[in-house]
């Protein structure tokens, strides 16, 4: 991958994952080599959507391409993608200048279930990267087919079957019809806000969560992530609309599994399991899914 990494280079500003003080992170790199593999601590939506930015001035965007995104981010992008593409010029404008280059999860990662939710592979996104050995398989889409050339490249069905092969090693879980199943007093939402301290760090490790606040700073308007799970988050003049903590825990799992799906026909997880791993209380995304509702 070296020679179309040097190659990219000459039109974009190059980031990738690497290792810093033992933990996976994206930062600038100048050689393919400095790249690690693995799951970031952080997911890259940021990238795409800074956490504090100014939205009365829309600069133009550097070209940027980011080496080592693992499948359960690019995932995010691709769900963000059907809710803020197109409509958030700052996010779509990110987008367009974008190139991201995923290495594809030869195995399953301790805690993801990212089969639960379709698996490790999306052909249409932009450099899909298996490794194999010092090899590479590659799925490039036409838009960067210039700077793989040289490179043999795999097709649709090459992905597909590997697909079949990674699901048969992590055990899905039964998301289907979740939102049918799950319910609107189900006693899981007062257990969860019994143990959960409102810190929002669920939402913020999260590569699907994109809400944000607005307000003004001097001569600026602010826009920076926030998280359902905080009291101020419906804040407004007419009042808080969802003062209870189970109320605002119910409303992240609604978004994700029921919202989301019955407007964009798609579940608002990756199963990157970054939440699970985060919560400094051990509340459990996979429990939402798993819950026996109708024996409540
Ligand atoms: S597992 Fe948690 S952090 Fe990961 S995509 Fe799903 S909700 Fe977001
Ligand atoms: S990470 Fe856990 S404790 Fe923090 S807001 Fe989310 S559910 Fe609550």
């Amino acid at each position: 991958m070296s020679e179309a990494f040097i190659a990219i280079s000459k039109d974009f500003e190059m980031f990738g994952s690497v290792e810093r003080e033992g933990e996976i992170i994206f930062d600038r790199v100048g050689e393919f080599d400095e790249i690690s593999e693995g799951r970031s601590r952080y997911a890259p939506k940021e990238f795409l959507m800074q956490r504090n930015e100014n939205v009365l001035l829309l600069k133009q965007q550097e070209k940027k391409a980011v080496f080592g995104v693992m499948s359960c981010d690019l995932k995010g992008f691709y769900l963000m993608d059907k809710q803020v593409l197109g409509k958030d010029p700052f996010y779509t404008e990110r987008r367009k200048n974008t190139l991201f280059a995923n290495f594809v999860c030869n195995e399953p990662c301790e805690g993801g279930f990212c089969t639960s939710f379709g698996g490790p592979v999306l052909e249409e996104y932009d450099v899909q990267a298996l490794r194999s050995g010092e090899k590479y398989h590659l799925l490039v889409s036409e838009k960067y087919d210039k700077y793989f050339r040289n490179y043999e490249r795999e097709d649709g069905a090459f992905f597909s079957k590997f697909k079949l092969e990674f699901g048969s090693k992590m055990e899905a879980l039964q998301v289907d019809g979740v939102e049918n199943r799950i319910t609107w007093n189900s006693g899981l939402w007062k257990e969860f806000a019994s143990r959960c301290i409102s810190c929002g760090a669920c939402n913020f490790s999260c590569p699907t969560c994109y809400c944000f606040d607005l307000y003004d700073d001097g001569d600026e308007r602010k826009r920076e992530w926030d998280s359902c799970i905080l009291s101020g988050f419906t804040s407004s003049s007419a009042g808080n609309n969802r003062k209870d903590l189970d109320e605002r825990l119910r409303q992240r799992f609604y978004h994700k599994f029921v919202y989301f799906k019955k407007s964009k026909d798609e579940y608002l997880c990756t199963g990157c399991n970054r939440c699970v791993e985060d919560c400094p209380v051990g509340i459990d995304i996979k429990e939402v899914i798993n819950h026996n509702y109708s024996g409540e």
